[in-house]
């Protein structure tokens, strides 16, 4: 047999964790990396958060899961909370992102049928968008390397691109439900949606009775300086996916709506097992408290408009950097195109212990945790500057 235990879908590298630190991943021989990827904009608040850590173990020996047949208290505490901080009346939980989009989808489509207008159904998304890996999900994406083989999809989508609005208005008609869109697209390159992008949208389903749902699930939870990043829009969403940070490293997700937009959804017409179990709604009570304390939105402003200002200056020292771009701590750093973001990504990694991820458009994703200090944004341009000298003399 030569297929691997674990299903080979990963080309996985050689850094190989057993053990987190704060802002520091140490492999299997002891060797540490700083990690300025945090599981892909997930491990907010870190590695080995003591808080977190104890939050788990004490609900871990209390009661972990029940079912949604009970009563959930920790549950409606958590649910309350997001209701109070949020545009949103209204909230499911899931174990991941692609479930929250999922349940986003289903919510649009059920608004319309609630309505006595079952024909609108159709959602419009865009270019270079990640939504997820389910077949709902890939559905409402345009990248073939996602799609591939695994037609039919989900019929009822339309793709068109990002951060064009005249595509958009042109794609609306009888049977859309609503759009589908990153406020700040992530595998897709870190691409802010442009304020006339998002307002236009807003609009169109205001003035045409459409929903707009918006992904949040990498560019939320303070990702980006804000609570969600749509706050720096000005606007507010009818149904919206969060999950990544809210669970800061334990699996949870959550669909957020307005009590109109969810109006569909009533009882028997959406379920999880997991969904909202006790021991995620005690690390979503913990990761919230934490968030939103005292302080916490302001550091991820000001130390993410400092490692972002580093950043800026490393471009006219190194020839290969075209850009900076992103909000908060979601930052990319586009590479001119004799240059392979991919391959810069590895190289940081192996030969400068710094971890980032690569993403769309040639792009360096920079996504520490949202507790870094000064000293960590030194250390990273440090090894960033250091790693683009040794790649440009490798490639010379
Ligand atoms: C990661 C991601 C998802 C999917 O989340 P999973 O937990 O992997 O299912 C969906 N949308 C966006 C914008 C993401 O970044």
């Amino acid at each position: 047999m030569s297929i691997t235990p674990l299903m080979p879908v990963y080309p996985r590298c050689d850094v190989r964790p057993v053990r987190g630190e704060g802002c520091y991943l140490i492999g299997e021989r002891g060797e540490r990396y700083l990690d300025f990827a945090s599981g892909i904009a997930v491990n907010l608040l870190g590695h080995g958060h003591p808080k977190l850590v104890k939050a788990i173990a004490d609900q871990a020996a209390t009661l972990m899961h029940t079912s949604n047949l009970y009563g959930m208290p920790l549950g409606e505490k958590f649910a309350q909370r997001l209701v109070d901080t949020t545009f949103a009346d209204t909230v499911f939980f899931t174990n991941s992102g692609a479930e929250a989009v999922e349940c986003a989808i289903k919510t649009a489509r059920r608004y319309h049928y609630a309505n006595g207008q079952a024909h609108r159904h159709k959602i419009i998304s865009f270019d270079n968008a990640f939504h997820g890996r389910t077949l709902g999900t890939i559905s409402a994406t345009s990248q073939p390397k996602m799609r591939d083989g695994f037609e039919p999809l989900l019929p009822g989508f339309t793709v068109v691109p990002f951060n064009d609005l005249e595509a958009a208005t042109a794609a609306v008609d009888d049977n859309t439900a609503g759009f589908l869109v990153e406020t700040v697209q992530g595998e897709g390159g870190v691409t802010p949606a442009t304020q006339e992008f998002l307002s236009g949208l807003r609009k169109l389903c205001d003035d045409h009775g459409l929903l707009l749902i918006l992904d949040e699930v990498q560019c939320g939870y303070a990702r980006t300086g804000t609570f969600f990043a749509h706050e720096q829009y000005g606007l507010t969403p009818d149904i919206m996916a969060v999950a990544k940070g809210i669970g800061a490293g334990f699996p949870l997700g959550a669909c957020l709506a307005t009590e109109e937009a969810a109006k569909g959804m009533v009882f028997g017409t959406h379920g999880s097992t997991y969904g909202g179990n006790p021991l995620a709604m005690a690390v979503g009570l913990t990761v919230l408290d934490e968030v939103l304390g005292e302080g916490f939105l302001d550091h991820v402003k000001s130390i993410g408009a400092r490692l972002r200002s580093a950043l800026e200056q490393l471009i006219p020292n190194h020839d290969m950097f075209e850009d900076v771009r992103g909000l908060g701590l979601m930052l990319g750093v586009k590479m001119k195109s004799d240059y392979d973001a991919r391959a810069f990504v590895a190289h940081l990694r192996d030969n400068h212990g710094l971890l980032t991820v690569s993403a769309g458009q040639n792009v360096v994703r920079i996504l520490p945790p949202l507790v870094i200090e000064e000293s960590h944004v030194a250390e990273c341009v440090e090894r960033l500057s250091a790693g683009a000298r040794s790649f440009a003399e490798a490639a010379a």
